[in-house]
């Protein structure tokens, strides 16, 4: 017999095979005529296929009967033609085999509906709701789309370091990684002798692999990354992980208009893979989730992003008669509240900004002639806010040394990120787009710890 997935056995084209699917129950119904209709899926699609299970089989009273969700079956039988609205087929079983029993007793999952609060305390078994499967295959599409686009314009794929000693600067707090004791070091009153430690000095997970993705673009042009990125921060917001995936690509002989072109094509190419492919799961979001999101993002594809400088932004969020949380004046860091005020009220589409106050930016950013702006793009999408940070990066050596001066980093610590302004030093730029923040913006999604399988923020390593 020829084993199938739910998604090929719903289509049109399967109709009169003889096949078998594997999945898990979803729904038992029983109709007085003497047969059930057993809904089953496999995550492999948002629906379901359903199976019609006839009195006859062999262990129709005995099993069928006691089906529950989340039992797992193996099902063979023949596709046909399915009367009922809003499925092409439904599989006419001769035999429903089945291969795990699941206690509706004990299920988590076995009542209907569940807050995602409540979700994340199954989150090994969340990925069976029909919101997670749908993040989920999301999710996939856009890793796909990722590689498909920098591999299509001739990125090559760079695996940067996760242990790193150098902390990219101003990116964010930074998680230890150590083989001392801490438990001998504790109430100890001694200072750490990091000689001690593994590296011989002290290691962090990585913020960012940007400094090393710079190395490489200044041998191979044109770079991204892609890997798990660690912040310490503790901050409990709906936008940021402790543990998150990020995708940063490098360009040689780019500045930063080059850049900003690059990350709208970057983003539309990921948009229109996600509209061309994953119909079915954002017809779900769009009535489930967030009313209008398909009409919104079929919008951004077809218009091109609004561009304006920081300092516009804080004269357009002065002008403007919201009443703010925090204050703006030139020269302070934008809030979450302010960005989603100029992406959604403001231009109600994505929105790039760009030089910002040099001050408020790491010293890789490149100093512009005002001497007050580095050459930084923010790019801001509406229900997010930011989603990518980047710029083109200060290649002149003086310049850079004086940064990292004004910022009291030791030329020692960076002595080869230095080395390549000395060695052939090109403009180049680049930024980082946040994985789980592009799933946010493309499913609707509003708390980013319902779009990875399972999120790691403070206070949450379970799983
Ligand atoms: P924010 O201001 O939102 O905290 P950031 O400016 O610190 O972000 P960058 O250092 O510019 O972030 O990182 C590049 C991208 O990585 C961001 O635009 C965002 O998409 C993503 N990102 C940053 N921090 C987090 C986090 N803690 N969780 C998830 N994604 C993040
Ligand atoms: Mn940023």
């Amino acid at each position: 017999m020829k084993w199938i997935s739910v998604s090929s056995a719903r289509q049109e084209s399967s109709i009169d095979q003889a096949v078998e699917v594997r999945g898990w129950v979803r729904t038992r119904r029983d109709s007085k005529a003497g047969f059930s209709f057993i809904e089953v899926n496999d995550g492999s699609c948002f629906g379901n296929l359903q199976v019609v299970a006839n009195g006859d089989l062999v262990n129709y009273a005995d099993e069928v009967q006691k089906l529950t969700a989340g039992c797992s079956v193996v099902v063979s039988g023949k596709l046909v033609a399915s009367p009922a609205a809003g499925q092409a087929t439904e599989l006419q079983a001769d035999s429903v085999r089945v291969i795990g029993w699941c206690d509706p007793d004990s299920y988590p999952l076995q009542k209907k509906r569940h807050s995602f609060e409540k979700l994340r305390e199954w989150a090994h078994l969340r990925g069976r709701t029909n919101t997670l499967g749908a993040v989920m295959r999301l999710r996939n599409q856009i890793c796909d789309s990722i590689h498909r686009f920098f591999q299509e314009q001739g990125f090559i794929y760079l695996q940067t370091p996760i242990i790193t000693a150098s902390d990219c600067e101003g990116a964010g707090e930074m998680f230890r990684v150590t083989t001392l004791n801490l438990d001998k070091l504790t109430g100890s009153g001694r200072p750490v002798d990091h000689g001690q430690d593994f590296f011989g000095k002290p290691a962090f997970l990585t913020v960012s692999g940007q400094l090393e993705a710079e190395t490489y673009a200044s041998a191979l042009s044109r770079v991204y990354t892609f890997g798990p990125t660690f912040r310490a921060e503790n901050s409990n917001t709906s936008r940021h992980l402790a543990e998150f995936w990020m995708v940063e690509p490098e360009v040689a002989f780019f500045d930063l208009s080059d850049n900003m072109r690059l990350a709208e094509a970057f983003l539309k190419r990921v948009l229109s893979d996600c509209l061309n492919h994953c119909d079915e799961d954002l017809q779900f979001f769009n009535q489930h989730i967030r009313k209008g999101l398909i009409d919104q993002l079929t919008a951004v594809h077809d218009q091109p992003f609004s561009h304006m400088s920081y300092t516009e932004a804080v004269e357009v969020l002065q002008r403007s008669d919201q009443a703010f949380e925090y204050p703006v004046e030139w020269g302070t860091d934008l809030q979450a509240e302010h960005e989603r005020y100029l992406t959604e009220q403001h231009v109600n589409g994505p929105l790039i900004l760009t030089d910002y106050p040099a001050s408020i930016k790491p010293f890789y950013m490149r100093l512009s002639d005002d001497e007050r702006t580095v050459a930084a793009m923010d790019v801001l999408v509406p229900g997010v806010g930011e989603i990518i940070g980047g710029s083109q990066r200060e290649d002149r050596l003086e310049t850079l040394l004086g940064r990292m001066a004004a910022g009291g980093l030791s030329e020692a610590d960076y002595w080869w990120y230095v080395d390549l302004r000395r060695f052939g030093s090109v403009p180049h730029a680049g930024f980082g787009l946040g994985l789980e923040r592009a799933v946010q913006y493309l499913t609707g999604m509003a708390n980013i710890r319902d779009v990875i399988p399972f999120p790691r923020f403070p206070g949450n390593a379970e799983f």
